[in-house]
């Protein structure tokens, strides 16, 4: 188990209500904002499948987290890192390279659910 995994969240990420659920405090989210995330009208199209599956566990892990207005701290997968996440950039190696990485795939999820 990951450190991200390991994190136990007693707030929704989304909507701040109380999170009551073992499997809500692991993920971050209650049920209904779990939903929203999980069905994100985010178009995808410019991801590859694989990313786009990273990005879910990213979210599903509650392993990114908003900082501020669009700015979220995510998790490494190895849990040893965490980067500064926007929505079209990243301080991951790839972001930085200027790719597009699954990071902000996720955050533009959490953005648009
Ligand atoms: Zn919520
Ligand atoms: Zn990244």
């Amino acid at each position: 188990m990951n450190a991200a995994a390991a994190t136990r969240h007693t707030h929704c990420l989304r909507c701040g209500r109380t999170l009551r659920s073992a499997k809500s405090r692991t993920t971050g989210y209650g049920p209904k904002c779990a939903a929203k995330v999980r069905h994100s009208p985010v178009d995808t199209g410019d991801y590859k499948p694989h990313q786009i599956v990273s990005a879910r566990e990213l979210i599903e892990d509650g392993a990114i987290v908003p900082l501020r207005s669009v700015v979220f701290i995510a998790v490494s997968t190895d849990g040893t890192e965490t980067y500064r996440t926007a929505p079209m950039a990243c301080s991951c190696p790839a972001g930085l390279k200027g790719t597009r990485c699954y990071h902000q795939l996720a955050a533009r999820m959490l953005l648009a659910a």
